[in-house]
């Protein structure tokens, strides 16, 4: 068995749902369309993505001798119905469990591990949505999945429910190939978004997106009221361009990690608990949880949002 092999049985093993490889090359084409992203001023208020452009451009100047950017995706889907009762705050799926950032991390370096077992003088660096890298282009590029009109990357074997690893080695080996795009003529998730965030396919205008607002806008800034009033009572991200894709329609079966599952096997959260929330109630109720990239004020900012909506 070739070692890729090996290490693609090690990563299902392991509980990744699927593996691939991309080789090393300077992003060109990808970091234009970035660019023009930012140019736009689609990235809101998240300066954060404005910086390092070089080195999301070029890897190598995060790992020298970058030769293969290993990309793996985490099945986090669930079935889970929501309510729709306007007391309660809808949670994404991707934030139901366990906070992704620790649990892949663990996973990346027992992959690691397995790997150097091979080749014991190689570098990597692994990162969870923590660096500065182009996490969707390299996934396209390893064959894992094309890059939807959502913006999303979308696997035919688990659809888009999955969380985006990269290790980046100085170890040689063999491409995936890269996935054609199988959106077809659908244009559903731009059709079913609430806002009209999905301004061309691929590109989501952030200023316009229910996720952007309730999870990564600053507390102190105000959500516009076209965007409550078009909200249907998401507290914490939002999925509707993803539930309404029929890819994730048909693979919604896959295996999940039960770090994952739901945590208090609740999806939605009582809006006035929020409110009512103090601090250290919010650093028990929600340790270890990815909720807690949002701060309470945040929380407590999109839950009085949604109950401003119902007395109107
Ligand atoms: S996450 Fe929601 S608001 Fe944002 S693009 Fe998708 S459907 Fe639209
Ligand atoms: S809903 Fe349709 S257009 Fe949008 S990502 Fe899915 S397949 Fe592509």
């Amino acid at each position: 068995m070739l070692i890729k092999e090996i290490i693609k049985a090690k990563a299902y093993e392991l509980g990744f749902s699927d593996i691939g490889f991309a080789n090393f090359e300077v992003l060109d084409y990808e970091i234009e369309k970035y660019k023009e992203w930012l140019a736009n001023k689609y990235n809101a208020s998240m300066e954060y993505l404005e910086r390092n452009v070089d080195k999301r451009c070029d890897i190598s100047l995060l790992l020298d001798n970058a030769k293969t950017v290993i990309v793996t995706a985490t099945n986090y889907f669930q079935e889970k119905q929501y309510s729709n009762d306007d007391k309660k705050g809808k949670i994404a799926r991707y934030a139901l469990g366990d906070d992704y950032h620790t649990v892949i991390k663990n996973l990346q370096k027992e992959l690691i591990n397995q790997i150097k077992q091979y080749y014991p003088k190689a570098n990597f660096l692994n990162y969870i949505d923590t660096g500065p890298i182009l996490e969707r282009q390299w996934a396209v590029r390893s064959g894992v999945g094309w890059q939807g009109k959502n913006g999303n990357v979308i696997s035919k074997k688990i659809g888009s429910w999955f969380f985006i690893g990269i290790i980046i080695t100085d170890i040689e080996f063999e491409p995936g190939k890269r996935m054609r795009d199988y959106c077809g003529t659908c244009t559903k998730c731009i059709e079913e978004c609430p806002t009209d965030a999905i301004v061309s396919p691929k590109v989501v205008d952030a200023n316009k997106c229910i996720s952007y607002w309730t999870i990564e806008a600053k507390p102190d800034l105000k959500i516009p009221d076209e965007i409550t009033e078009a909200n249907p009572n998401w507290m914490f991200g939002c999925d509707i361009c993803q539930e309404v894709c029929p890819w994730n329609k048909k693979h919604e079966q896959a295996i999940i990690l039960k770090d994952f599952l739901a945590r208090n096997n609740e999806n939605e959260i009582d809006l006035k608990e929020i409110l009512n929330m103090t601090k250290e109630d919010y650093a028990i109720r929600f340790k270890n949880s990815a909720i807690k990239r949002a701060k309470l004020e945040s929380l407590q900012r999109n839950a009085n949002s949604i109950l401003k909506k119902k007395i109107k």
